[in-house]
């Protein structure tokens, strides 16, 4: 993959196919702590996006403009509002740069998290895409090289983190309504961040 617009338009089309081959896994997982949607609202929102890429624009950060802004208003739930944060604040932390680079995803990906935060107001443990987001951004902040380097790391770190949310009672979104009987299920919400950074850093290799 190249490190430009087009590159990226190649990535986040790898990320609407993950999305789509695990949308029952994870309208699954969220049948167990949620209301069996979340596969569901990705997948409508990925397919959503996939239709507008190629008028997408010329700059990764205005390709990712154009994914948050779709993914706001076509994933509805938790997590429509929620992506669509962490992709618009990646957009705006790569600015108007022809190419992402290894310390420019790592920005973005940190603003991704920060926005996340600002608008859901989860914290680490609270079982949510917070779990996988928050060591994805560390484990990327501490990867040395390529781009390609750094978005497996932070794949890496995020399948531990969406690992690590089976045994937390959620504080969070709709699994907190559940309370103790939250526990033992993986949060679908960080399953999911884990998946589109693995198809990232795949789509870069
Ligand atoms: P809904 O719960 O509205 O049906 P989804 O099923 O699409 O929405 O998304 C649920 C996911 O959203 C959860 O698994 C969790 O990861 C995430 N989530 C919910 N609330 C928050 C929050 N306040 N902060 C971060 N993530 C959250
Ligand atoms: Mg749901
Ligand atoms: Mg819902």
């Amino acid at each position: 993959m190249g490190c430009d617009a087009a590159g990226v338009i190649a990535a986040i089309r790898s990320a609407a196919a993950v999305v789509d081959a695990h949308r029952d896994e994870l309208v699954n997982l969220d049948r167990e702590i949620g209301d069996a949607d979340h596969g569901e609202n990705l997948k409508r929102g990925f397919t959503a996006v996939v239709s507008k890429l190629d008028a997408a624009g010329d700059t990764p950060g205005a390709v990712l403009k154009v994914v948050a802004s779709t993914l706001i208003s076509t994933v509805g739930g938790a997590a429509g509002p929620l992506y669509g944060t962490a992709f618009l604040r990646a957009a705006a932390k790569l600015g108007t740069a022809v190419a992402v680079t290894p310390g420019s995803v790592v920005d973005a990906l940190e603003a991704a998290l920060e926005g996340v935060v600002a608008r859901g107001k989860a914290e680490p443990g609270d079982k949510t895409m917070v779990d996988a987001l928050t060591p994805a951004v560390a484990a990327a902040r501490a990867a040395p090289g390529s781009v390609a380097d750094v978005l497996r790391a932070a794949a890496d770190a995020a399948d531990q983190g969406a690992r690590d949310t089976v045994p937390l009672v959620a504080r969070k979104g709709r699994a907190s309504y559940l309370g103790e009987r939250s526990a033992g299920h993986m949060d679908p919400g960080a399953r999911s961040t884990a998946l589109l950074l693995r198809a990232f850093a795949e789509a870069a290799s």
